[in-house]
């Protein structure tokens, strides 16, 4: 909870959201039971099963990106990841980091960060930049399972790893939020700028928190270059192919 709310933005500050916390009954955000914020059913859709993967095709230079996620976007994942974007008092930050932990594991046991490659000697974690609305609320899920996915990659790679917001949004870049799939396709091409290069030798991994139609990931990987070797979201709405 400390990310938000220190100066009253966008809700009750610090304390007040404590005692309201105390006094309101809670429910699973996933399930709706009673007295929980997430209840142990919920909570094992982090890393319970492994995550599943496909492969997203991109445009050349970048090279075809393995995906990983933890599921279909639907159900009860689906109404965690809308509470982790959008609630008020939920603390999700542990779920979020344990998802990453898995979806990482994933990644590492393809062995494209440190085998197919071949020559990597650091590992970026880049998530997926997060418009300024977002940011200013706090509501952003990508850097906590970004987190997570750097801390398994560290541990099971041994190769020196960064969480780094490498990717900005070029300023009027417009929201995705209600549009179509085509309109998203053709709005991401462009809409991001790289805010440091990546150097040769590091391995990029990406990090959102849905895939949708894949124009977010392609983007983030037309700009992060031809380092980038795979991605990892919470889950996966709409075709796979997209
Ligand atoms: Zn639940």
């Amino acid at each position: 909870m400390g990310v938000r709310g220190a100066n009253g933005a966008g809700g009750p500050s610090g304390f007040a959201a404590r005692l309201l916390d105390a006094l309101l009954p809670v429910q699973c955000v996933g399930c709706g039971t009673w007295d929980t914020v997430l209840c142990p059913a919920c909570a094992r859709l982090a890393d319970g099963t492994e995550p599943d993967w496909h492969v997203l095709e991109t445009s050349p230079p970048s090279p075809d990106l393995g995906v990983w996620t933890l599921g279909e976007y639907e159900g009860r994942l689906r109404r965690i990841v809308l509470a982790a974007k959008h609630g008020e008092r939920v603390g999700l930050a542990g779920f979020l980091e344990r998802a990453g932990r898995a979806l990482g594991e994933g990644v590492a046991a393809s062995g494209l960060v440190d085998g197919a490659r071949g020559e990597a000697e650091d590992i970026w974690v880049v998530p997926a930049p997060s418009g300024w609305r977002r940011r200013f609320r706090g509501q952003m899920v990508a850097p906590d399972v970004a987190r997570g996915v750097g801390s398994e990659l560290a541990r099971s790679t041994g190769l020196r790893v960064r969480v780094i917001s490498c990717v900005r949004l070029r300023a009027g870049a417009p929201s995705q939020s209600g549009r179509s799939a085509e309109e998203r396709r053709s709005g991401r091409a462009g809409s991001m700028a790289s805010a440091a290069d990546v150097p040769p030798g590091v391995a990029v991994v990406l990090v959102d928190d849905v895939i949708t139609t894949g124009a977010t990931l392609r983007e983030l990987a037309r700009v992060c270059g031809t380092g980038t070797v795979a991605a990892a979201a919470l889950c996966r709405a709409g075709p796979r192919t997209g």
